[in-house]
């Protein structure tokens, strides 16, 4: 009867507002407020399986480590100040499109979704993902104005909310704006967001353990600069969290940079 009665509230639903998945144009025939249909939700490439311990690279290296953990080579040289990073997908195909709408269109129910998606990743590994609060990586507030949002804070707030922490946007500011240039290289991602952050006049990170959250890891080098701010501020640890990472690049930081 409950099932029916499901079927049937879409069915109204989907009568009165016809809409078309934003990714394929398939009808949407249910009442849910995401505005991607099933068939592409389930298309993400979710990252499973092996993977470097620490930043949660999907590993490309040799097959057999004898049962030790895998780290890769930007984690074994230290790369990172974040005690870790996992990521729900990887960056291409309909995540690509689906993070876009998020993005630009304040779509909440979408973040709402990709908060279930990474609570769940939290309560994989418990014990190494736990954490006292929750912190979107911050936009530069001139920014932030244009856009009238955060969209990490779309995705971040609901995730709080599901892991039952406090959502602390208010620990971390970004000082510095990304610079216009549409395309960064690698070396001028990691330049661009080196100091570009930092904790806020008088807020309390004190030994907090912060879990950072952000919508694409590309380099790493943005949860890094986050997570310096919050390490020398006083906070515990970090743990990185993103709704996608580009997979392409060879390496995540150049090794010039990362022996500085
Ligand atoms: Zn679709
Ligand atoms: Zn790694």
């Amino acid at each position: 009867m409950r099932r029916w009665l499901g079927e049937a509230s879409d069915a109204i639903v989907s009568l009165f507002f016809p809409a078309g998945c934003r990714i394929c144009d398939r009808l949407l025939i249910r009442a849910s407020r995401v505005p991607i249909c099933d068939e592409c939700l389930a298309s993400f490439r979710r990252i499973a399986g092996r993977q470097c311990a620490v930043c949660g690279q999907p590993w490309l290296g040799p097959g057999d480590t004898g049962g030790a953990e895998l780290v890769c080579r930007a984690c074994q040289m230290r790369t990172y100040a974040f005690a870790r990073a996992r990521s729900f997908g990887t960056y291409d195909g309909a995540l690509v499109r689906a993070i876009l709408i998020l993005k630009f269109e304040q779509m909440q129910p979408l973040g709402e979704w990709f908060a279930t998606r990474l609570a769940e990743l939290v309560q994989k590994e418990p014990a190494a993902m736990a954490a006292d609060v929750v912190v979107p990586v911050p936009l530069h507030r001139v920014r932030e104005k244009e856009r009238g949002y955060n969209q990490a804070a779309l995705i971040a707030k609901p995730l709080a909310r599901k892991l039952g922490l406090p959502f602390k946007a208010v620990l971390l500011m970004r000082t510095r704006p990304r610079p216009d240039k549409q395309v960064l290289s690698l070396e001028e991602r990691w330049e661009s967001v080196r100091g570009a952050f930092a904790t806020r006049p008088g807020s309390q990170v004190d030994k907090l353990r912060v879990l950072l959250l952000d919508d694409v890891l590309t380099t790493g080098a943005t949860l890094d600069a986050c997570a310096r701010a919050l390490l020398a501020s006083g906070a515990k640890s970090v743990i990185g969290l993103t709704v996608a990472r580009a997979v392409r690049n060879p390496l995540p930081i150049p090794i010039k940079a990362a022996k500085n």
